[in-house]
């Protein structure tokens, strides 16, 4: 399957933190024919092993298979959703979108609603309605009727969006952080044809919450070396400061030099930076990021694991829909793949 339609599957997939069941069992999918072994821990990580050599370096790659949403909390007597968040989200982001409600009888739509415009008193209309003043309207008559459509507390909401290619190598979709990651993980795997090195292809759960599938499944592989597979904030949109955000879009992968939660281990930076240049292919260091990535906890596993971090510049990260540019997807593979090769003379 193509790359494109790999992040295609994925993205339109729902993976909620904790309600990654969908992009799971792609996932499985997925790997299985690269790998020799596909496993699921516990709480839910899936895990492909592909054997190498003996006593050579074992290397996880991480891509989270979770997405920021919403779930449901309480259920008006009128069958009005009312929800909380799971992960970042900007509640400027929420009015008047387009959302589906996974129930265990199927998926419902619906939409995202508030008190309208024209009734709102002026000092209303200048703020920014926050999560909990908005609802989720599914068209039911009350709650009774909510109940016979299979709404139940606690169920997932995501957003809905279909992805779609919008220019040469542009494309736009939801949940790219980190369908996109585990699309390149999935791609870098199925071009290795051989690696001396044993990789652990792991897609982790509830990174959006706080980095914890990543942090349990570290601990199970302990690998020599461990890459995330994440994405970055690509700045080069109006109103961003070089100095906020520099990345930029199509100038090839991101690598991390210190994010929030991890400074990269030099030896896995040195290895990162000079297979790019060997392969000539482009890339961007990045540091200050606030947030962080699965790469933080697998560091901390154990007696500790030199860790590194590869992001692919996305532009409206936790927000509905964002964008990226398949050009910088297929360098990331490249950088990925290539590094795996390079890590026995490096460890
Ligand atoms: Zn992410």
């Amino acid at each position: 399957m193509p790359l494109a339609e790999t992040l295609e599957k994925l993205s339109n997939a729902c993976g909620v933190a904790g309600r990654e069941e969908e992009v799971r069992s792609l996932m499985k999918k997925f790997l299985k024919p690269y790998v020799d072994e596909v496993k699921e821990d516990k709480l839910g990580n899936v895990i492909g092993i592909k054997k190498g050599k003996k006593n050579a370096p074992k290397v996880m790659l991480a891509a989270h298979m979770d997405e920021i949403g919403l779930l449901v909390k309480t259920i008006s007597k009128e069958g009005f959703l009312q929800f909380v968040k799971i992960g970042g989200i900007d509640d400027r982001i929420l009015m008047a979108q387009k959302v589906i409600v996974y129930t265990e009888k199927g998926p419902l739509h619906g939409i995202m609603g508030s008190k309208p415009p024209h009734i709102q008193k002026e000092e209303e209309r200048k703020k920014v309605l926050t999560y909990d003043e908005l609802f989720i309207d599914i068209g039911a008559e009350n709650q009774e009727e909510t109940k016979k459509m299979g709404v139940k507390i606690g169920d997932p909401i995501g957003f809905d969006i279909k992805f779609a290619k919008i220019g040469k190598d542009v494309v736009i979709g939801k949940a790219f952080d980190d369908r996109v990651g585990c699309a390149v993980m999935i791609e870098a795997i199925k071009r290795l044809k051989n690696s001396e090195c044993t990789i652990y292809a792991v897609g982790t759960v509830q990174e959006e919450v706080g980095l914890r599938g990543a942090t349990t499944a570290a601990f199970g592989i302990y690998p020599d070396i461990g890459i995330a597979l994440d994405v970055t904030i690509a700045g080069d949109v109006p109103g961003v400061k070089e100095f906020e955000a520099p990345i930029k879009m199509r100038k090839g992968p991101s690598l991390t030099v210190a994010d929030y939660g991890l400074i990269a281990h030099p030896k896995v930076l040195r290895l990162l930076v000079d297979v790019a240049e060997e392969n000539k292919i482009p890339y961007q260091l990045e540091t200050g990021l606030p947030g962080s990535t699965d790469a933080a906890r697998i560091s901390l596993a154990r007696e500790g694991v030199p860790c590194g971090v590869i992001s692919i510049p996305t532009r409206y990260i936790h927000s509905p829909s964002s964008l990226l540019s398949l050009k910088d997807v297929e360098n990331t593979v490249k950088l990925t793949a290539a590094a795996i090769k390079k890590i026995p003379e490096y460890f």
